[in-house]
């Protein structure tokens, strides 16, 4: 049966492909697929946790007291014979040599189908016998858990519609279909072989859908029950510009979409031309064009698009899914110093670690405190930790000695925040010294992403050598909207007066007193709001690399000199999405 489900558009194109749906429930597991060398060994690990589980519960069940209820002793056998289950076991190698899935992954796939099949039972009993499937595979997934697991993730290329309606099935591309993922398991996914993915939850500029735009995929997020609905192996189109998935379309809806995806490659291909165009809007205005990064090895697509330096490297993404383990000084500043290289003496800015609110340390959201995102969050988290933050900032000002760097300090708002800094900044160094070890110079700056510090900028522009707005952020806390929330995505507004006023109000100040300033939240890679922003007088932009050529146009094509009363005019206006309709 067709149908379609609405979502929000994170990052554009269309994809196609067969639906691979990840749990994520309470036995969230890491998703990794192994190389076709490793099946036999996964395979020999699901049989090593079974093995131990039955003997342990056959332990279980000859110990059990006599003044136990029978139904204790019935209920261990219900779970010796969910484990010895022919059919379920094989379901589970299935998932491991025909998809290469890690042990883990494929024991929660198979445990989410057949949880399915229980869920639409009409028998109250067996419908209960799911909890008892459920205590069964966690079981194993604790068994598991003691043997090491290969954590590797072969790249396959994407293929194209026409392709694969002639292909056997099992070769198709694969999209990913999940409740939620954490920014996390996106890295791991970024390495592999998706072609687009949906979740139910999720907003434009949760650090997921960030993460999904870096990968350059189309995406929808906020598709409430979306894998609820789909299920494994469905056909999946995903409208990653109408913020729609199509969920086993026709054969002339399929064509339409491939026609549109194949649109889309030409005009992807057009915009490639740009690259080595210097980015000169038509009054002669030079503007900057930098890339967002998330690991070093992003660099490449950063060149690739023709950026001309890292307007923002995210480094927290080295901090997460480490079961908290931080990473050591050596091991971050050889990736520092990777993407200071990759950058062949362009500028690389590394921003400190803003691990908290929708990037928690390990893979499970910080449900422990109400308000993550008004909680312990970026350079807050950093000051309560000065011996990592130490380290870091060290790591740092050792890989300056290889090129140009910035230091960006997120989240900060309050003075006393900003002498703290400064101090570990100038004992970090004085360590290095003490040391003898080489480090190099940098270029500090501050993000102007919390209210207060968009309303205090003086402090700001005399502590720091320049300001990096984060509209992501300043948005969130300014309309009290959670980022992440796709209940209140509608509510987020980056042209609300509020958050107009305090972008144009950080670009002015910063510009009257001489000072660089950049914007490196989402707003900075929409093509709609370049001209705007362009019109208040910002010439430095970094977003993702899968932007660029496309803000580039739009440079490229505007008059700085006539857009800026224009953009005064928006700002005073009380429709500003109005006034942008318009032009
Ligand atoms: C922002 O808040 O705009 C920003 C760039 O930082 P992040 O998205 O990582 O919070
Ligand atoms: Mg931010």
């Amino acid at each position: 049966m067709t149908f379609s489900v609405h979502g929000i558009t994170v990052s554009r194109g269309i994809a196609i492909g067969r639906a691979v749906l990840v749990a994520s429930s309470r036995m969230d597991v890491a998703h990794y697929f192994i190389e076709p060398d490793q099946v036999e060994a996964e395979i020999g690990r699901l049989r090593a946790a079974r093995d131990a589980v039955v003997q342990e519960l056959q332990r279980l069940r000859q110990d059990i007291p006599r003044d136990t209820p029978p139904e204790l002793a019935a209920l261990l056998d219900v779970h010796l014979m969910l484990l010895q289950d022919g059919q379920m076991s094989a379901a589970v190698r299935a998932w491991v040599t025909e998809r290469l899935y890690h042990a883990e992954w494929a024991l929660t796939t198979q445990l989410e189908q057949v949880a399915r099949q229980f869920d639409e039972m009409q028998d109250d009993y067996l419908r209960e016998r799911k909890a008892d499937l459920e205590q069964v595979v966690e079981r194993l997934l604790r068994h598991l858990k003691g043997a090491a697991a290969p954590i590797t993730a072969p790249p396959r290329a994407p293929r194209r519609t026409e392709q694969l309606l002639l292909e056997d099935a099992q070769d198709a591309p694969l999209v990913l279909v999940a409740h939620d993922l954490s920014p996390a398991d996106m890295l791991q996914f970024k390495k592999s072989v998706f072609t687009g993915f949906v979740t139910d939850v999720g907003g434009k500029t949760s650090h997921t859908a960030i993460v999904a735009r870096s990968m350059n995929i189309p995406a929808v997020v906020g598709a409430r029950a979306a894998s609820q609905l789909v299920r494994q192996d469905d056909w999946v189109v995903i409208d990653g510009d109408a913020g729609v998935i199509v969920v086993n379309p026709s054969s002339i809806v399929l064509a339409e979409y491939g026609f549109k995806q194949r649109q889309g490659e030409i005009e992807r291909g057009r915009l490639t031309r740009l690259r080595n165009t210097p980015s000169v809007t038509l009054d002669g205005q030079r503007v900057e064009l930098l890339a967002n990064i998330e690991q070093p090895g992003d660099t490449e697509a950063a060149l690739a698009v023709g950026a001309v330096g890292v307007g923002l490297f995210r480094t927290e993404f080295m901090f997460m899914g480490r079961a908290g383990e931080l990473p050591r000084e050596e091991e971050q500043y050889l990736a520092y110093r990777r993407a200071v290289e990759g950058m062949h003496g362009m500028q690389v800015t590394i921003r400190t670690v803003d691990v908290g609110a929708d990037k928690p340390l390990d893979d499970r959201r910080d449900a422990a405190h109400l308000n993550p995102a008004l909680g312990l969050r970026a350079i807050r988290w950093s000051l309560a930790e000065p011996a990592m933050f130490l380290t870091q900032l060290r790591a740092i000002l050792r890989a300056a000695a290889h090129g140009k760097v910035c230091l960006l300090i997120p989240m900060l708002a309050h003075a006393r925040e900003i002498r703290l800094t400064l101090d570990l900044l100038e004992r970090a160094r004085a360590q290095l010294e003490s040391r003898e070890i080489l480090h190099g110079p940098v270029k500090l700056g501050a993000m102007i992403e919390v209210p207060a510090a968009a309303m205090t900028l003086p402090l700001f522009i005399r502590h720091f050598d320049y300001l990096s707005i984060g509209t992501n952020d300043l948005i969130q806390y300014t309309l009290a909207i959670d980022r992440a929330d796709e209940s209140v995505a509608h509510l987020y507004d980056p042209l609300h007066p509020a958050v107009l006023k305090m972008v144009a109000g950080t670009i002015a100040s910063a510009r009257a007193a001489g000072k660089e300033v950049n914007v490196c939240g989402e707003m900075a890679g929409d093509p709609g709001m370049t001209r705007l922003l362009l019109g208040l007088g910002l010439r430095s932009f970094s977003m993702h690399p899968a932007q660029i050529l496309t803000v580039k146009q739009e440079i490229l094509r505007a008059d700085a000199a006539k857009l800026a009363p224009w953009a005064q005019a928006v700002l005073e206006s009380e429709d500003p999405a109005a006034m942008l309709q318009q032009g």
